[in-house]
């Protein structure tokens, strides 16, 4: 297994539009099996295949405490969804930034599972909400979508001010 790079706003790719998987092979399953490390060790509770620049339509996620129940979505869809909920979001690729978002509280998903296999699942509260963020990326939509221009462009300026301080160190290690 191998920990992958996660793209960080505003990266261009995370706009990529992810294609349906048409196989679920042992290249899909090694990805997945890469995916939900680099998801533990970042940490985080969801990582869409887009945030590792792989732009293919699956998505871990993991929300208990103990990272052992993990879920597999592959070519995810939502069938039904009910209510609303407001819950205060992050995202790997936004390091650092909480914001509140609104989404359906409860869903009805369909995907393949690492078998290749169709199944459904009905899902609420936290992870009910991680799904329908990772499904969002797949789409190349981020959760900062949601916020103000104004809100997002202070966001996005924060970012690449970090990420230039950063820069010297990076190029001194070369
Ligand atoms: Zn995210």
């Amino acid at each position: 297994m191998a920990i992958l790079n996660i793209l960080e706003y505003p990266d261009p790719r995370l706009r990529t539009k992810a294609q349906p998987v048409d196989v679920v092979d042992d290249e899909l399953r090694r990805l997945a099996a890469d995916m939900l490390e680099t998801m533990y060790a970042a940490p985080g509770i969801g990582l869409a295949a887009t945030q590792v620049d792989v732009h293919r339509r699956m998505l871990v996620a993991d929300i208990s405490e103990e990272q052992d129940t993990p879920h597999i979505f592959i070519n995810p869809e939502i069938l039904e969804r009910r209510g609303t909920e407001v819950m205060e979001e992050g995202c790997l690729s936004v390091p650092g930034y909480y914001e509140s978002v609104t989404r359906s509280e409860w869903i009805r998903v369909r995907a393949l599972n690492l078998e290749g296999a169709p199944f459904e699942m009905e899902l609420d509260g936290l992870l009910a909400v991680v799904v329908q963020h990772e499904m969002d990326h797949l789409e190349g939509k981020l959760f900062v979508d949601y916020l103000s221009d104004l809100k997002r462009q202070r966001i996005r300026k924060r970012i690449e001010k970090g990420r230039r301080q950063r820069e010297p160190a990076t190029a001194g290690a070369l």
